[in-house]
């Protein structure tokens, strides 16, 4: 749909939407909402709508708090009812915004600004990057007090008499309202662990590709509070089983053809591919603080369970950083393995479109593609394939980002300052706490 504020006007009172959420997202990932009346429809589509720049997390620049809300009016969509009773008052819709200062300007804190400038970067060089995401996430239990617990329905679900059917039920029920909205889901699956499970995304461009991963957490969260339980795109929620990714398939294309696709290349990948691999590979660790932004992320990224540790890639394993799934021609791509659903969806695929632009501009030769299980390998091994290993905790993520000038510019002074704060701030508040594992192991020991 191409919109003006003039024919959305008229749709919103054709379909009777009475509330209008004017969404973006901070720094961190968290999804915000200015939620405005009919009486606010005209002024908030003129992009009219101000918030107070200073109450959000890493937008902190009090001397310009007044910020404006400029609606992307192609992101429009209406929700569906949630619960019986829902749009009962008409009802709500939502459009994602551009953060721009009152004189106009974009704001270099916005996350969306960070992508867009990445994709313009991209589109200076003739390509577009398209992304297909795969988000993983596990239903659990509320205690009586409605809090989440750790417990997974299917596991928990002991006088249930068909525990799986609850968690499809939730999941079909999430992938209708996804449809419904007009996202193209691709798979919805039960996934290795007890209660969790993924849905798939059709490709698409890289913006809309980030723009309808923070709707969707929000409606995944929705759908399964309706039926009490909790949604939660938490890494590793459960030792020792798999934690939850959000591997994303990447691809540039250049003049409506798969760029990375060269039936003569080897593995039928072009130097394009190649190269952006390459970018993507050296930039693993710099932009590991982005893609697995939490303390607890790192505890997904160990061996056993699917999820990479090493930096390195592959036509066949998934130990690999990156894999090339069999497909060539127009879905000729690259599954990024590494980040988790926890990322803030627009600065993850602005880093990795950063890093594997970088690769093409330098021409970067990727390391051979590894044939073998990885996590077979002996250190020696190892180190001849050139295998370096992924940060193993934030605090380490977090000093390889500052020490990678292409994630660094990509991020931009004001995020990177913001982000890097926080999270020192997060891991500091981490390492001073005693936690469960050091009693048990060491309280009566010592
Ligand atoms: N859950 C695994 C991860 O953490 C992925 C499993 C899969 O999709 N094959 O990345
Ligand atoms: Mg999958
Ligand atoms: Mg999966
Ligand atoms: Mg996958």
């Amino acid at each position: 749909h191409i919109h003006t504020p003039q024919t959305l006007l008229n749709t919103l009172s054709a379909e009777d939407v009475s509330f209008l959420r004017l969404q973006f997202t901070d720094i961190l990932g968290t999804t915000k909402n200015v939620e405005v009346p009919r009486s606010q429809f005209e002024k908030a589509l003129r992009g009219d709508v101000t918030f107070d720049g200073s109450a959000v997390e890493g937008f902190t620049r009090v001397e310009e708090s007044d910020m404006l809300l400029t609606p992307d009016l192609s992101t429009f969509l209406i929700y569906p009812p949630f619960s019986a009773g829902d749009g009962e008052r008409g009802r709500v819709a939502r459009l994602i915004c551009d953060v721009t200062l009152p004189d106009g300007t974009p704001f270099e804190g916005d996350p969306r600004r960070v992508l867009q400038r990445q994709v313009e970067r991209a589109a200076g060089l003739g390509f577009e990057m398209y992304v297909g995401t795969e988000p993983e996430f596990f239903l659990f239990e509320r205690d009586a007090s409605g809090r989440g617990v750790p417990i997974t329905h299917d596991k928990a679900g002991y006088f249930d008499l068909a525990p799986i059917d609850k968690g499809e039920r939730i999941r079909r029920e999430i992938a209708h309202k996804l449809v419904g909205m007009g996202f193209e889901i691709e798979a919805a699956h039960h996934e290795v662990a007890p209660g969790q499970h993924e849905i798939d995304f059709r490709y698409a461009p890289a913006l809309e590709a980030a723009d309808r991963i923070a709707t969707f957490k929000f409606v995944v969260k929705r759908v399964a509070l309706e039926y009490g339980l909790l949604a939660s795109f938490l890494p590793k929620p459960i030792a020792g089983v798999s934690g939850s990714g959000m591997h994303c398939h990447l691809s540039l294309f250049r003049n409506g053809e798969n760029a990375f696709a060269q039936p003569e290349g080897e593995y039928g990948l072009s130097d394009t591919a190649r190269y952006f691999i390459a970018g993507l590979l050296e930039h693993a660790e710099g932009m590991a603080a982005i893609t697995n932004p939490l303390v607890n992320s790192y505890k997904r990224l160990v061996p056993g369970f699917e999820a990479p540790v090493n930096v390195a890639w592959s036509t066949t394993n998934r130990s690999a950083l990156i894999r090339i799934p069999a497909k060539r021609g127009a879905s000729t791509r690259a599954e990024v393995r590494m980040p988790d659903p926890s990322c803030n969806p627009y600065l993850a695929l602005a880093a990795m479109l950063a890093a594997g632009l970088s690769g093409i501009e330098e021409r970067l030769e990727p390391p051979p593609a590894i044939g073998r299980n990885i996590f077979r390998m002996t250190v020696r091994e190892k180190r001849h394939h050139r295998i370096r290993e992924l940060p193993t905790d934030l605090r380490e993520a977090v000093s390889e980002l500052e020490k990678d000038a292409v994630i660094a510019r990509a991020l931009g002074d004001h995020v990177l300052d913001h982000f890097v704060a926080a999270k020192r701030a997060e891991w500091a508040e981490y390492s001073a706490t005693v936690h469960a594992w050091e009693l048990e192991r060491y309280l009566d020991l010592i």
